[in-house]
């Protein structure tokens, strides 16, 4: 069976001590991990080693980066290394978020180059994917995403590209309260999972895990969850609020 995520995307939020205060809040609140199930939080780096103090020890859990440098280190002022990430037992780094790509001109070709930085470093990319709002009113979206795998992932040799875990996010629901509709996320997903089987067949592709963003809450979560090839979630805002984020977890597939 597939890994089921929930995953916390605090993006650009909270202090130092409101971050404290979320985790002990979360961690304070019912909520279990089955072993195929996993919650990572992706903290901004400040807040990485506070994290892994509260979090890091509990079975399942993990604290994962938002972003890190094509790098591995030298005269790069204000980046951060996946080695630096390793060196701090940080297992999951979140690659090419829709809002890296728009705002800081990250190409398929310099994610390509971070998600290769991540694999020999031992750590897993959460690959991002999806389309904007445009393309999907072009009712481009399939051919749009593929690419985005194509030309970021294919490279990969087939015992790398199972290691990741992919995040389809269209643009258009993040932070909109526009959620995809449960039938839209189950459909890209299901291509996204028949686009890596063209190239490395269908086992591989059942292995990995993809995970839907956008909007996702706790009115949502279970019916999103529940589609076959959706194997839980990337969030944003509901995860900067306890109860949703752990009513959040509380819908991963068993
Ligand atoms: P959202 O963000 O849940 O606030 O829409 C999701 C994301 O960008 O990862």
């Amino acid at each position: 069976m597939r890994k089921q995520i929930a995953a916390a995307n605090w993006k650009m939020n909270l202090t130092l001590t409101e971050g404290e205060a979320l985790l002990d809040a979360i961690s304070a609140k019912p909520h279990s991990l089955a072993p195929n199930q996993e919650a990572i939080f992706a903290v901004p780096f400040p807040y990485i080693s506070m994290a892994q103090a509260k979090v890091g020890a509990k079975t399942n859990v993990y604290v994962a980066a938002q972003n890190c440098s094509n790098k591995l280190s030298g005269a790069y002022t204000g980046e951060v290394s996946v080695t630096m990430l390793q060196s701090m037992c940080v297992k999951y780094v979140v690659i090419g978020h829709s809002e890296r790509r728009e705002y800081f001109n990250e190409s398929n070709e310099l994610l390509a180059q971070k998600v290769d930085t991540c694999l020999e470093n031992q750590t897993t990319p959460i690959f991002c994917c999806g389309e904007p709002l445009v393309i999907r009113e072009a009712g481009t979206q399939n051919d749009y995403v593929a690419g985005q795998l194509t030309e970021s992932l294919f490279h990969l040799p087939e015992a790398s590209i199972s290691k990741l875990v992919i995040a389809y996010e269209p643009i258009w629901a993040i932070g909109t309260g526009k959620t995809a509709s449960s039938e839209q996320a189950q459909e890209m997903h299901a291509f996204i999972r028949s686009h890596i089987a063209s190239k490395y067949g269908a086992s591989v592709a059942d292995s990995i895990s993809i995970l839907y963003g956008g909007s996702v809450k706790s009115a949502n979560a279970v019916e999103i969850f529940g589609q076959p090839d959706v194997d839980g979630g990337l969030v944003g805002g509901a995860s900067l609020i306890a109860d949703e984020f752990v009513a959040i977890i509380n819908a991963l597939k068993k």
